[in-house]
């Protein structure tokens, strides 16, 4: 796939104010280096070994997010080459964080990714988990919880704007309970409902193959 000039413009302005976190998995560096000559500052990898394959062949001034499924053995090589973990979903994997942070005298900032639909093929920690992870964040002090990340189930898109509004509600709350936090990220919506995502309060949207063609 390559660029789509047209639909990059497009989608930059239409995610104003929020950050469009372009997901790369599907293109190589020189079309990355396209997208940041039009205009993307940031981008969405989701497998390590390809990742790393093209930050060493990267020279651009952009950012590196890790949007995928990361498996706690991973996070040593990635840490300090993303600005943000878009998908901590298990205690194992925030444990990992922690110390590899810790090792680097870094504080990582990362998203607890939420299984809101409660879907049994996804990833994330259950609704009901989330304020145990949260009082039990004092545990993991080089770990920097920025808010949440949810992936939407495949559905109509009408359907999905019920849980973008829940994901909405969830961190709105959290963010009364847990003031001493800075819980101001919101990481959801891709290609096909990245509209909706963003009428419920998304931050930051992934989104992919609508950028290409
Ligand atoms: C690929 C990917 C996206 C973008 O998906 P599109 O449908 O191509 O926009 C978003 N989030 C994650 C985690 C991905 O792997």
């Amino acid at each position: 796939m390559i660029v789509n000039e047209e639909a990059v413009k497009k989608i930059l302005e239409e995610v104003k104010p929020a950050k469009l976190v372009a997901a790369t998995k599907y293109v190589d560096v020189k079309e990355i280096e396209k997208l940041e000559k039009l205009g993307v500052t940031c981008f969405g990898e989701n497998r390590v070994q390809a990742f790393l394959e093209k930050y060493e062949n990267y020279h651009g001034n952009g950012e590196f997010q890790f949007i995928g499924t990361l498996q706690p053995n991973k996070v040593k090589y990635i840490i300090d080459k993303v600005t943000l973990i878009h998908a901590v979903d298990r205690y194992s994997l925030l444990k990992e964080i922690e110390k590899q942070a810790a090792k680097r005298d870094l504080e990582m900032p990362v998203l607890i990714q939420v299984n809101i639909a409660k879907e049994e093929s996804k990833h994330g920690f259950e609704v009901e988990e989330i304020d145990e992870v949260f009082s039990n964040l004092k545990d993991y002090p080089h770990v920097k919880v920025r808010g949440l990340m949810m992936m939407a189930p495949h559905i109509e898109s009408s359907e999905t704007e019920k849980y973008f509004k829940m994901t909405q509600e969830l961190l709105q709350r959290l963010q009364k309970e847990y003031p001493m936090y800075q819980l101001d990220q919101l990481s959801m919506g891709m290609s096909n409902d990245y509209h909706e995502a963003l009428n419920h309060g998304s931050t930051m949207i992934r989104v992919g193959s609508a950028l290409f063609k």
